[in-house]
């Protein structure tokens, strides 16, 4: 942090920085920044991709195969945009309160709570839709990055939010360092739903720093530790709410309705889609039609091998 010129950070209207406790709080409007240390006017900080991620699924519900991390990485501009096009899409629910409206995908399929169940199930269906609709409709730049584990594939019992978090991290640190090698020299940051600390997305946001010394050479593109931003006030967070879902309900229960929609923005390379990754056993793999597992068997299939 700290030169030249005073940005925004996305939509962000609060964000909680667990490093080195320093608590900051800090108001989209008019930029306005609070610390406990010092009292700054302004925050300046450079130009920046962020990764906004939620989860679907629960990771210890033995009737869910699989957990899912997901979301939507942008230039730190485009969030405008976004937000501007969720917010009119809430106008059409609640003209007298737009900002009221939190878009959920799982409770817009539940209709149990308002505004949802004076909707018919078609008609919630149909926000879902729309909010994706406007993730497929985004600035080219703007890319989804998606992690499906099936949780039995973990050897050892071992941690499905751990290895989301973990092959996401990975990922976006390769899709900054493709940005860079073609001259776009801007870092990443990682901007999570703050309601998943129920997961332990937090525990291992907390073992960040540790955990990035583990991985070492792994990560090199990211600026800072993650962190998380209210659900309720984050359009991109509802964004990546509604992306992990689409996600979850393609491996889940094989349902790809909603994954079609925003399937064509996975970040991808030379028709290998480095964006999703699908974590299922070996063996499964090789059999799998999934885009994930497809398209790196069409690239290993089309690249000459050497005798
Ligand atoms: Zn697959």
């Amino acid at each position: 942090m700290g030169i030249g010129r005073t940005v925004g950070i996305g939509d962000i209207p609060y964000l909680k920085l667990a490093a080195c406790g320093i608590k900051l709080k800090l108001q989209l409007r008019g930029l306005y920044v609070r610390s406990a240390e010092r009292k700054l006017t302004r925050l300046h900080v450079l130009f920046m991709h962020l990764l906004y991620l939620d989860d679907s699924g629960s990771a210890p519900n033995e009737n869910e195969k699989y957990f899912v991390l997901a979301g939507l990485s942008i230039f730190e501009a485009q969030a405008d945009w976004f937000a501007r096009e969720l917010d009119k899409l809430a106008e059409g629910i609640d003209a007298a309160n737009p900002a009221g409206i939190e878009f959920h995908a799982s409770a817009q399929y539940a209709r149990r709570t308002a505004p949802w169940n004076k909707m018919t199930r078609e008609e919630a269906h149909g926000v879902t839709k729309s909010v994706l609709q406007i993730v497929a409709s985004s600035y080219d730049t703007a890319r989804v990055f998606a992690c499906a584990v099936e949780k039995s594939s973990i050897p050892g019992g071992g941690d499905p939010v751990a290895v989301a978090f973990e092959d996401l991290c990975s990922r976006f640190d390769m899709f900054l360092s493709g940005l860079r090698a073609a001259g776009d020299r801007q870092r990443g940051l990682l901007v999570l739903d703050k309601t998943t600390h129920e997961t332990s997305l937090q525990q291992l946001t907390r073992d960040f720093r540790k955990r990035g010394t583990q991985w070492g050479s792994a990560i090199h593109n990211l600026a800072d530790i993650p962190f998380f931003a209210d659900s309720g006030a984050s359009r991109l967070i509802q964004c990546a709410d509604h992306i992990a879902y689409a996600v979850f309900r393609r491996y889940h229960v094989g349902d790809s309705q909603l994954f079609d929609i925003i399937a064509p923005k996975f970040h991808s390379v030379d028709g290998v889609i480095h964006g999703l990754a699908h974590k299922t056993a070996s063996a499964n793999q090789a059999q799998c039609l999934c885009p994930a597992c497809l398209s790196r068997r069409m690239a290993r299939s089309t690249t000459p091998q050497h005798p």
